[in-house]
C-alpha cells in the first residue's frame, strides 16, 4: 500500500467512514454486495464507476428492492425515485474526489446524489478508484474542473464550455482561484458543492479500488 493510500484510509476511518481497500473491480463488486441483506431497498447515484464494476446489473438481478433510476419512464418518475431513495437501506455512489485528509468532495447539478449521500439512507456505500484520491480540497476542486465535470458534461450531452474544451470556463477567465463561480449555462453541472466527514459511526462505507475507475 502506498503512503498516500495509507494516509487516506486512516483519515477516512477517523472521519467515521469505514474503509475497505480492494485490488480490483471484481473484488469491489463482491465487497459492495457483501454489505447488503436480502430484501434491502437499494438505490444509486449517477456514476460511471458503479457501472464499470458491474454493480447496476448485479442490483437488477439480485434479491433486492432496487429503485432503478435508469428504468424511469418520465422525469416525474425519476424524481419520485430520487425522493424514495432517502428511505433506502443502502445508497451507492462514487465521489468526485477523496482527499488524503479523509474528506469526500462532490459537486452535483441536481443535488439528489449529494443529499442522499449525506443524509437519509441507512447506509451509504461509496466506491472510488485510486485515480480520485487527491491531496486536499484545492486539488479536489481542480480535479472537478479539469476532469470530472468536463467528462460528465460531455457524457450527458450538456451544452457547457467544459464539454467542448475539457476545462472550466473560469480557468480561461483568469479566475483559477475562484473556480466555484463557474459558467452561466442552463446546463451547468457544478451547482451544489459538498465536503463530507460523516458524524454517524457505521453509516458510511468507502471502498477504494486499487485501479482507475470512472471520472
Ligand atoms: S461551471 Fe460550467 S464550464 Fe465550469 S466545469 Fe461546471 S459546467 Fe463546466
Amino acid at each position: 500500500m502506498t503512503e498516500q493510500l495509507k494516509r487516506t484510509i486512516e483519515n477516512l476511518n477517523k472521519n467515521n467512514m469505514e474503509t475497505f481497500l480492494v485490488e480490483s473491480r471484481d473484488e469491489a463488486l463482491k465487497t459492495a454486495l457483501s454489505l447488503l441483506n436480502d430484501g434491502d431497498t437499494v438505490s444509486v447515484g449517477g456514476s460511471v464507476t458503479l457501472s464499470e464494476i458491474g454493480l447496476l446489473e448485479a442490483l437488477k438481478c439480485g434479491n433486492y428492492n432496487y429503485l432503478d433510476r435508469y428504468a424511469a419512464s418520465s422525469p416525474s418518475e425519476m424524481h419520485e425515485i430520487f425522493r424514495k431513495s432517502f428511505f433506502a437501506d443502502a445508497y451507492f455512489t462514487s465521489s468526485n474526489a477523496v482527499t488524503e485528509n479523509g474528506e469526500l468532495f462532490n459537486c452535483d447539478g441536481n443535488a439528489n446524489r449529494v443529499a442522499a449521500l449525506m443524509y437519509g439512507p441507512k447506509k451509504a456505500i461509496v466506491i472510488v478508484g485510486k485515480n480520485k484520491i487527491v491531496k486536499n480540497l484545492d486539488e479536489a476542486l481542480y480535479r472537478l474542473k479539469t476532469v470530472a465535470a468536463p467528462l460528465n458534461a460531455k457524457r450527458l450531452n450538456k451544452e457547457t464550455y467544459c464539454a467542448k474544451t475539457g476545462h472550466c470556463v473560469t480557468m480561461d477567465n483568469g479566475k483559477e482561484k475562484d473556480l466555484t463561480c463557474g459558467c452561466r449555462s442552463k446546463d451547468r453541472i457544478c451547482r451544489n458543492y459538498t465536503v463530507m466527514g460523516e458524524h454517524l459511526p457505521d453509516r458510511v462505507k468507502v471502498i477504494i479500488v486499487n485501479e482507475d475507475l470512472g471520472y
